[in-house]
């Protein structure tokens, strides 16, 4: 690394080495390869982009697709005695034209702007006339339709971008990107592989917890007893959900405040306020909360409720700990979440094939809740991370229950998938191996199988949660889609050949009850 850039993360920073990543990023950078930076939340990303910019001649560019995310990293440039500006849609007309025009004078060393902004060919006009050192995409995963959290207008610059003839280098950052993902971001911006920088994604101090059939008011309410100075958010899938928690703990007299999209912006604005200066403790927001917020000492994350993917669950629970300390990533989960993801993507307006892709990562998010391996190394191998461990710090590793050989109850469980001609899901395999009379059952004439009631001494829910177990430890597929069949494949094969055990956590206990699942 050249001493000119050393020099610059000292005088600037105040930093005296750089963390995993960034070196390798700016240099790239520098050599004015297009680069992407994968990296996870706080983990230093915008310096791969502050600090090649700040060694060469000419304006950075930085699309950024939070309008509340641009204020706070000029002011930390500002700071920091660097010329840095915003021109977005909260400014008066007037002001945007005394920025615009500070740019064009090359006043400016880093501009942020929305993706929007490339849409007046007025503003792109001013661009093409100044001297340019590099153009960053923040959040570049908002890019990629297959992306979690995708923005046309994000995507539908990068034409309008490649035909400017003065952009020395593209820089994307991103620290949630599948493998899909990466590739489209490559595909896009013209990145060779290896200028595809990626640290891994394990966060070492958070520690992931899956917590199921409590009752999650009660949950929260002795949580937040037991933690009642640490900061922390709690996101649910609705703003019904939040509205009604926020009720709930402000008549408890928690320090508390409420963000989604039904409020006023001058809400949002105070209730973000309150939270980030440390006036209130809990926020009980939506996903509308968050993306860019760099609050540094929340402690906790808890999901009052599945989200729909495992890349907005990593990006949400990885709010916590970005001081580095130890902080915990909390999933409340209920078999009704799931129907709520499902009609959330039925009544949206995408077209079929991305049904199927939201259907296919729902599943795997389902599947989180159900593996009985560690969860921050579900994660990992999820996006791919090669350097996959049991952390030792998540429920699952630190459960102190025996692990149960269950090899048996499996091989009945999958003679019955397949008896059942591999056409039907879970919860009609879980009936039919109860031994249940549901009328559906019976005219499929199910109840004459052999495997009928096989297991009738478990209930309806246990026999769903196990099902479900299996396919989250893939021994047993399933198709994507509303109503998804499972289906063998090769391990439930070996394990049906005993040539493969099962083992799971807690095995249920048989009862004699008829108390049923729905
Ligand atoms: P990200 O965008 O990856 O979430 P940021 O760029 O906001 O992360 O950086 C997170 C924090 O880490 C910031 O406070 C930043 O100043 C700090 N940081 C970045 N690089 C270094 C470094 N090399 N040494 C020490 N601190 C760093």
């Amino acid at each position: 690394m050249s001493s000119k850039v050393e020099h610059i993360l000292q005088h600037y920073f105040g930093y005296h080495s750089f963390r995993p990543g960034q070196a390798e990023t700016i240099n790239h950078v520098l050599h004015k390869k297009n680069t992407l930076a994968v990296m996870p939340t706080g983990s230093g990303k915008s310096l791969c982009y502050q600090i090649p910019s700040l060694a060469k001649e000419g304006t950075a560019i930085i699309i950024s697709p939070l309008i509340s995310l641009m204020k706070d990293q000029v002011d930390a440039l500002q700071s920091l005695g660097i010329n840095a500006t915003f021109i977005n849609s909260s400014l008066s007309v007037a002001e945007q034209q005394i920025r615009l025009e500070q740019m064009l004078a090359g006043k400016c060393k880093f501009v942020y702007v929305a993706p929007e902004r490339f849409e007046s060919s007025y503003f792109v006009h001013m661009i093409k006339r100044i001297q340019l050192s590099l153009v960053a995409f923040d959040e570049a995963h908002c890019i990629s339709q297959w992306g979690h959290d995708f923005r046309p207008s994000y995507r539908s610059v990068v034409p309008i971008l490649k035909q400017l003839s003065n952009i020395p280098v593209f820089v994307a950052l991103t620290a949630t990107a599948t493998k899909e993902v990466i590739s489209d971001i490559q595909d896009l911006l013209q990145i060779n592989n290896e200028y595809v920088v990626t640290t891994g994604f394990e966060r070492e101090n958070l520690s992931f917890y899956l917590v199921k059939g409590k009752d999650k008011a009660t949950y929260i309410r002795s949580f937040l007893k037991e933690h009642p100075n640490d900061s922390g958010i709690i996101y649910t899938a609705t703003r019904k959900q939040a509205d009604k928690l926020y009720e709930q703990l402000n008549k408890l007299g928690v320090s508390v405040e409420k963000y989604h999209a039904g409020l006023s912006e001058t809400e949002r604005k105070n209730a973000q306020s309150a939270f980030i200066h440390d006036e209130k403790t809990v926020m009980v927001a939506t996903n509308a909360f968050g993306m860019g917020i760099d609050k540094s000492n929340v402690r906790y994350v808890i999901h009052y409720a599945m989200p729909m993917n495992i890349e907005s669950y990593y990006q949400e629970a990885g709010r916590a700990g970005r001081d580095g300390e130890p902080s915990d990533c909390i999933l409340l989960f209920s078999p009704q979440d799931v129907q709520l993801q499902k009609f959330l993507i039925e009544q949206s307006e995408m077209d079929e094939p991305s049904k199927q892709n939201e259907y296919r990562k729902l599943q795997a998010m389902i599947n989180y809740c159900h593996t009985h391996s560690c969860l921050s190394a579900f994660i990992l191998d999820y996006f791919g991370d090669k350097n996959i461990h049991a952390c030792g710090r998540c429920s699952h590793c630190q459960s102190n229950q025996e692990k149960t050989d269950m090899t048996v109850e499996a091989q009945m469980i999958l003679s019955c998938v397949k008896r059942m001609g591999e056409r039907f899901g879970v919860s009609m395999t879980a009936k039919v191996l109860r031994g249940s009379k549901d009328k559906k059952v019976i005219s499929f004439r199910l109840d004459t199988l052999s495997t009928y009631g096989i297991l009738s001494n478990y209930t309806e829910k246990e026999l769903t949660e196990w099902i479900h177990f299996l396919i989250a430890e893939q021994l047993l597929d399933t198709e994507e889609g509303k109503y998804p069949t499972i289906k063998l494949n090769q391990h439930s094969v070996e394990v049906l050949k005993g040539k493969r055990k099962v083992w799971m956590l807690s095995a249920p206990i048989p009862v004699h009850d008829d108390t049923d699942y729905d």
